[in-house]
Formats: C-alpha cells, sequence, structure tokens
C-alpha cells in the first residue's frame, strides 16, 4: 500500500517563462505568500505563466498541523495591518480580473482572522472594483459570527474544502470536522453567496464515498466542487494510496454534473482554484 510509482499523466510542467517571472517578482516585492509555492502546487507553472495566482493572507505559519498539508505549523506572527492594502495593491498590479484569496488557519486569534478578512477582500474590491473574488476560507471554528463577519465583505465565490470523505478525515486533518466543515458550507449557502468546496482523491477513499460526498455537499446547498490528486509533498506528509486515473476523474466531474453541480473541475492536477476563473461566467452572469 502506498507511494506507487507516479503515473506518466501526472508529470508536470517546470515553472518558467515571462508570465512566472512576473508573477514571482510582484508577489516577492510585496512580502506575500502564495499557496502555490508553500503548498508546493504541481499547477505553478501553468497558473503563474498565466498570471493567476493564490494569494495567502495572515502568514505562512499555520496553527494546524493537517497530514497531507505542506505549510509549515507553529505560532504565527501577529497579522500585518498592511496586509489589506498590499493585497488589493497586487491583485491591481497583476491585472487579475479574477483573483483567489486564502489563509492558513489562525486559531490563535480570538477572531479566528475573521477581521483581517472581512478587511482583506473589501480593500481588494475597493481598489479593484471590477475583479470577481473567489476566497477559499478557514472554518472560522465554525462559528456562524464569525463566518457572518467575514461575509460582510461580500466576496463572490466562498469555497471552503472539505479534503476528503467523512470517514477519513480525522486521519487526514487536524482539528476540522467533516460535519462542521458541511455546515459552514450550508451557512454561506443560506446567506445567499456560491459556495465551493474541494476533495483529493487517492487517500483510500471508495467510490461510493466520493459520490455520498458530492450529495452531502449538495444538500447543503454547495454547487460547485473540485476534484483532484492528492500528492504526497513531503516524506512526513501521508502517503498516496492510489492514483486515480484520469479516465476516473472525468466520471466523478460527469457526476457531479448530472447531480446538479454547476461548476464541477476535476482531473489529476485539479487544485481548489485551478481554473478557478472558468466559474467567472456564473459569477457575472455572462
Ligand atoms: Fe496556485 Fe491554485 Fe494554480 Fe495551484 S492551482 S498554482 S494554488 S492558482
Ligand atoms: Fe494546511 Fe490544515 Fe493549516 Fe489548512 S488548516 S493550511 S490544510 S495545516
Amino acid at each position: 500500500m502506498g507511494n506507487e510509482r507516479k503515473p506518466e499523466w501526472l508529470k508536470i510542467k517546470l515553472p518558467g517563462g515571462e508570465g512566472y517571472a512576473q508573477v514571482n517578482s510582484i508577489v516577492k516585492k510585496h512580502g506575500l505568500h502564495t499557496i502555490c509555492s508553500s503548498g508546493m502546487c504541481p499547477n505553478i507553472g501553468e497558473c503563474w505563466g498565466n498570471g493567476v495566482a493564490t494569494l495567502m493572507i495572515l502568514g505562512d505559519i499555520c496553527t494546524r498541523s493537517c497530514k497531507f498539508c505542506a505549510t509549515a505549523t507553529g505560532k504565527p506572527l501577529p497579522p500585518d495591518p498592511n496586509e489589506p492594502t498590499k493585497v488589493a495593491r497586487t491583485v491591481s498590479l497583476m491585472g487579475l480580473s479574477y483573483c483567489v484569496i486564502t489563509s492558513v488557519d489562525r486559531d490563535d486569534l480570538p477572531d479566528h482572522g475573521a477581521g483581517h478578512w472581512r478587511s482583506t477582500v473589501m480593500e481588494i474590491r475597493r481598489v479593484n472594483p471590477n475583479t470577481t473574488i473567489e476566497v477559499l476560507i478557514p472554518d472560522f471554528d465554525g462559528r456562524p459570527e464569525l463566518i457572518d463577519l467575514f461575509l460582510e465583505s461580500e466576496p463572490d465565490v466562498v469555497g471552503h474544502n472539505l479534503e476528503t470523505v467523512e470517514r477519513l478525515t480525522p486521519l487526514v486533518r487536524t482539528k476540522a470536522s467533516y460535519r462542521r466543515s458541511l455546515k459552514v458550507l450550508e451557512h454561506i449557502a443560506k446567506r445567499g453567496f456560491r459556495a465551493k468546496s474541494g476533495i483529493m482523491l487517492g487517500l483510500g477513499e471508495t467510490r461510493d464515498e466520493v459520490i455520498q460526498t458530492l450529495d452531502d455537499l449538495l444538500a447543503m446547498g454547495c454547487k460547485m466542487v473540485t476534484i483532484g490528486q492528492y500528492l504526497q509533498p513531503r516524506p512526513t506528509n501521508l502517503p498516496v494510496q492510489r492514483y486515480v486515473t484520469p479516465e476516473e476523474f472525468e466520471e466523478y466531474k460527469q457526476i457531479a454534473l448530472a447531480k446538479g453541480f454547476e461548476f464541477a473541475e476535476s482531473g489529476p492536477l485539479v487544485r481548489s482554484s485551478y481554473h478557478a476563473d472558468k466559474a467567472q461566467h456564473l459569477v457575472k452572469g455572462c
């Protein structure tokens, strides 16, 4: 079990080119963090080459230590009060029509970072009124008042990942729970926002469990989903149990769309923010 040889379809294009260099220099100049690099995302060459990046706020040290994640764990620094301004300017300099923002979990802060999140999205909107803003938020400890505080910033798409099926959640995520994450998504959808979630395959889940997860998401009003292959980022992370074939991913995409999802990206290299801008038409109605 675990860590079979990587198949051909997971061969990754190395980062490079003018677009990549430009994004790299903008991000570095403003002292920002991207999940693309800290999460060791396999699409960095393609996305950065196309001028798309997912900015990570609230630092690059997480208070949790999920077993699949490459982000560093420890005691984070206090939030940078200038970060909302820096992020908004970066989105503008990158000329993004669709931006994705995410963060580490900040269980050390009384509001779990909800207020900082709110300020950041509001500032991006103020500086970039035509940019669609997608966020990938932590669970804010599952507290509805903190989710509501954040939602005052009115993002266009609100993502919160389940990451895996219910049975495997205690093995894969720390502190977070499958049911609590579903409740977070339900709360988001009930407030009238577009809810989005993502799962990884290859951790030992069964086909029935994947389909059950899709049903659970739909039942919460979440109609946007991403499904991708789990890749072990470091030797200390969970091993890959199986490489799911591109055909199986395509089948899950078709199942999701047939069940009623409005947006479904499913493929070996799909990540929560991969091709996120394809949802532009849903948000803008064009
Ligand atoms: Fe970054 Fe998302 Fe692209 Fe990965 S898929 S490189 S995290 S924008
Ligand atoms: Fe990674 Fe888990 Fe922290 Fe998210 S909460 S950044 S998945 S360790």
